[in-house]
């Protein structure tokens, strides 16, 4: 299929995902996850419309960034070790998985401008996932506020990937739930506003639960 023709139906989904929990789909930023796709297919992405993309290892992100930075905004969603982080942080318009203070480190050091951060949460508890455990996540941001570029724009998280729609949706809740703590504590360098959730396997309930970002590989660009 072509990448115009998905990002149809997947409009359409999200439609009726804002329409059955009052939202605006203006309020969602799809961003397209081209990790399993060449330059060929990403520029198919872009000019399908989608400007926000993602990648999750830096050797694919230098690939595509290399060819084509200036088309696209660029998310980095994947684990960040923090000897890797000069290469991406000036680069990207967001980091999705900051989840230690040595990491925010080394980001706080490397970083030309303040960065925008989502702060990954381990909701579901699997010992296979990365992120904090959800009542770790605000003495972290608290504790990030002595970095001053490192900008907690929202929290991110990974469900797991089950087709059990209440159990998709309570992880989804929950998240949204800790943003809304967080973001009345009203911490300067932390409006935590979003929520980057949602994959090709759920995003029509992280939708409904309040994403503001939703990240897509296989149901959009393919796999
Ligand atoms: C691969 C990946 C996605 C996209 O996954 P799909 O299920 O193919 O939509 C989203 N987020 C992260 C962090 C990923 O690594």
């Amino acid at each position: 299929m072509d990448v115009a023709a998905n990002l149809d139906k997947i409009r359409s989904n999200i439609g009726q995902a804002c329409q059955k929990s009052g939202r605006n789909p203006d309020e969602i930023t799809i961003i397209g996850v081209t990790k399993y796709v060449t330059i060929e297919r990403t520029i198919e992405t872009i000019n399908a419309g989608i400007k926000n993309l993602g990648e999750n290892r830096l050797e694919g992100f230098l690939e595509k960034y290399n060819a084509i930075s200036d088309k696209a905004s660029w998310h980095f969603i994947g684990t960040l070790q923090s000897r890797k982080v000069k290469e991406i942080i000036n680069k990207v318009e967001a980091v999705h998985s900051l989840d230690r203070l040595s990491l925010a480190k080394e980001m706080n050091k490397r970083a030309e401008h303040p960065v925008d951060c989502f702060v990954q949460v381990n909701v579901s508890g699997e010992e296979t996932k990365h992120g904090l455990n959800s009542d770790k996540v605000l003495p972290f941001i608290k504790e990030v506020g002595r970095f001053e570029k490192v900008r907690i724009t929202g929290l991110m998280t990974m469900a797991p990937h089950v087709d059990d729609e209440d159990q998709l949706r309570s992880i989804f809740r929950e998240l949204a739930s800790l943003r809304t703590t967080i973001r009345d504590e009203n911490l300067s360098h932390a409006p935590c506003e979003h929520l980057s959730m949602g994959m090709s396997n759920d995003y029509q309930i992280a939708v409904e639960e309040g994403a503001t970002h939703i990240r897509l590989g296989s149901k959009l660009v393919g796999s």
